[in-house]
């Protein structure tokens, strides 16, 4: 802790962001067979783990109520709040039985619309595929990203049945997920399947739940109208994957509770190459809304059969971090790789050490409503003075979320009665999760237990400047208008002013 800037001189001004040997960003891992074998989870959540994903597109129902059981046993073990995101699979157009082979380079294929006898036409999942095509700019993608298909439209002797011509050679397979770009799908945002895996989320008590293949903001919509009949308050994240959700981006930002820059699908839509500036607009818009952004999909691809990353992987995790994501994900790495309890190590390290490299927070604009705007400045004022954490109470979460958006160089100590915004918050960008049922009684009472909670969490040695944010004690939500610089371990409430 030597050479901490700022640290317990009284009145010293220090934009030093060297403050602490504290993570920021957040890592969610996706569970799966890798995951399974005993000890293995817990030793994920010693090396770092804030959350783990259920993917709902593999396993099944039993699978995903042993993996969240252990993954709430792991944080119970731990004594930290761990997330658990379900991952809805949302509609995904399949190949029907096709015969495994090469499309090379200029081939014409047809394909078949859901339930229509197209001849020698491929058939597919989906109804109404010459209603989903956008002339001129859709394409059809298979797998991965090949083989591709392009300047489809209508065969004049098959009526439903879509014709394109192959612009990038791959394989064509039974059941390969593809994709329609630029689709105006008549697909259901959530298909019977996302209802039933919807009600398994449900019963486990997830605190998120994420929808894949997210046109616009009616599908957000659907998923919260389905989430609250059923009784569950879990937060929504929208899966930003296609090209209509990238252009209807704010409005999806604006229903949704966090965003998913989902760089496996959008790569297939838009294009590997444009996934960079995209993941630039879509963290910068969740930011702009105060939301919660994961970024996902090959952090660490290397590491599913190597127990190290490259450097590129390294430069990717420092960028998501340097662009503002709240939390970095891994999938494949943690479900079938070989060194999932590395991966996050790594991932965790890297992000670490991004975080020393980000300059002192840029001046944004306040922030409409005074309790916003008084988060900000503490923000602000915890720079300022080089004070090593932000400590705050929170009974929803939402003034621990908005200090959040601020992407602060500090850890934010929230303290809450509930389990489930401790485990809400545990994804949240610097947030310090920590349950308390201890009620204060006074605003000194509050105080003290404020600095507890920091000292607890952080382990900070006695002096070390902290900013505490509040407001009246049992005023509720949306009333913090209270700002206090203290030092760790000192305890009479009002000593600082005296002088
Ligand atoms: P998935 O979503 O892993 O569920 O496909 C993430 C992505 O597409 O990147
Ligand atoms: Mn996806």
């Amino acid at each position: 802790m030597a050479g901490r800037p700022g640290a317990g001189q009284n009145g010293a001004v220090s934009p030093s962001v060297e403050v602490l040997n504290s993570r920021l960003a957040k890592v969610l891992a996706t569970l799966g067979p890798s995951t399974d074998p005993p000890g293995i989870l817990e030793a994920m959540v010693d090396v770092g783990l804030d959350g783990g994903r259920i993917n709902c597109a593999h396993g099944t129902p039993e699978e995903w109520r042993m993996r969240a059981r252990a993954l709430r046993e792991a944080g119970a073990r731990a004594g930290r709040a761990v997330s658990l995101l379900v991952d809805l699979a949302g509609p995904k157009a399949r190949l029907g039985d096709v015969v495994e082979r090469q499309v090379a380079q200029g081939e014409e294929i047809a394909f078949a619309p859901a339930g229509i006898d197209g001849g020698d036409a491929l058939p597919t999942s989906w109804p109404d595929l010459v209603g989903a095509v956008t002339p001129g700019r859709s394409q059809i993608v298979i797998g991965d990203g090949t083989p591709r298909f392009a300047a489809l439209r209508e065969d004049p002797e098959r009526p439903g049945v879509v014709v394109g011509t192959c612009v990038r050679a791959g394989g064509l397979a039974a059941k390969k997920g593809f994709v329609v770009t630029f689709a105006e799908t008549d697909l259901p945002a959530l298909t019977e399947k996302d209802m039933a895996d919807l009600r398994t989320a449900v019963e486990l008590g997830a605190d998120y739940v994420a929808l894949s293949f997210v046109n616009d903001e009616a599908d957000v919509r659907s998923l919260r109208g389905a989430l609250t009949a059923k009784g569950s308050d879990a937060r929504v994240v929208a899966k930003i994957e296609k090209l209509p959700a990238v252009e209807s981006l704010d409005s999806i930002v604006a229903v949704s509770d966090a965003v998913m820059v989902a760089r496996g699908d959008l790569g297939v839509e838009a294009g590997v190459a444009r996934v960079p500036e995209l993941q630039k607009a879509i963290i910068s818009a969740a930011r702009a809304r105060g939301k919660l952004v994961i970024t996902a999909t090959q952090m660490l691809e290397s590491m599913i059969h190597s127990a190290e990353p490259t450097r590129a992987e390294a430069a990717d995790i420092a960028n998501a971090v340097f662009d503002g994501t709240s939390t970095l994900m891994l999938s494949a790495e943690t479900t079938i790789g070989d060194f999932p309890i590395e991966a996050v190590d790594a991932m965790a390290e890297i992000a670490a050490a991004a975080e020393q490299g980000l300059g002192p927070r840029e001046q944004e604009a306040l922030h409409s409503g005074r309790s916003a705007a008084v988060i900000e400045t503490a923000v602000q004022l915890a720079e300022r003075v080089g004070a090593a954490a932000i400590a705050m109470p929170t009974e929803t979460g939402s003034s621990v979320r908005e200090a959040a958006r601020h992407r602060p160089r500090r850890p934010v100590v929230a303290v809450t009665e509930s389990d489930r915004v401790a485990q809400q918050l545990a994804l949240e960008w610097g947030v310090v999760p920590i349950v308390s049922q201890e009620r204060p009684q006074d605003t000194d009472d509050l105080v003290a237990q404020l600095l507890a909670a920091v000292e607890r969490s952080l382990g900070l040695p006695s002096g070390t400047p902290v900013v505490l944010v509040y407001g009246p004690t049992g005023a509720g939500a949306g009333q913090t208008n209270l700002i206090v610089v203290r030092e760790v371990g000192d305890t009479p409430v009002w000593e600082d002013w005296v002088v």
